[in-house]
């Protein structure tokens, strides 16, 4: 996976393949995909959701430029796979996830894989996680039609977001990173389908 499908598309980040090569990704699909856990491409996890494709969670994680230090929101737990990706290369990671079922069957696989650094919620993400602001990093694994204002407000001065936005179907990826003096600097890292962002600042049905 990490050969055929990241570094020979560009992935080059040796801690982000690192990460890769440390996370079990069969832990977090369903028992009956077993056999598929390492292809190149995203897989039903229940509830109408996907574990995004290993190459994605790469992109994206690459693109966050994630220092030791960072803590991290994550918006749409799902599986928990790319928390894990996440706790492997910051000091905390806070997700939130609104489908409970989803969010305590991620927060017990990462318990059993011995992450402490992960907080997950149930709720919904489009308005983050307040208590917790300002975050060096956060990434939306759902599709937006908009960037959410309080994901924005509670990001970081110099902090990086990766989201897809767009319509329902396809989404264009992007990298945003926040200036010192609040403003965007907006960098697109091509064409995505995600399942949609739904809250009061994604979509509303
Ligand atoms: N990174 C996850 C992707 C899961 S799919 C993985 O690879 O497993 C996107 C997730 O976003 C779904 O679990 C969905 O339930 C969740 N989601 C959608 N809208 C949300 C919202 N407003 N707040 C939190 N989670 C949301």
């Amino acid at each position: 996976m990490i050969a055929k499908q990241l570094i020979s598309r560009g992935i080059k980040d040796d801690k982000v393949l690192n990460a890769f090569r440390k996370v079990p990704r069969h832990i977090f699909v369903r028992p009956e995909d077993d056999e598929y856990a390492y292809v190149d491409g995203p897989l039903p996890i229940g509830y109408g959701q996907t574990i995004s494709q290993p190459f994605i969670v790469a992109l994206m994680t690459e693109a966050l430029e994630i220092q030791k230090t960072d803590r991290i929101m994550e918006i749409g737990t799902g599986s928990g796979y790319q928390t894990a990706i996440l706790a492997q290369l910051a000091h905390q990671v806070y997700s939130v996830e609104k489908v409970p079922e989803l969010a305590e069957a991620a927060e017990l696989k990462l318990k059993s894989l011995g992450y402490d650094n992960v907080f997950i919620k149930v709720g919904d993400g489009t308005k983050g996680w307040k208590q917790n602001f300002p975050y060096d990093a956060i990434m939306v694994t759902a599709a937006s039609p908009q960037i959410p204002p309080s994901l924005w407000e509670q990001l970081a001065s110099k902090g990086r977001m990766v989201i897809p936005v767009g319509d329902r179907f396809f989404q264009n990826l992007l990298q945003l990173k926040k200036t010192v003096q609040g403003e965007k600097i907006k960098k697109s890292l091509g064409e995505c389908r995600f399942v949609p962002l739904l809250g009061e600042e994604g979509w509303d049905f």
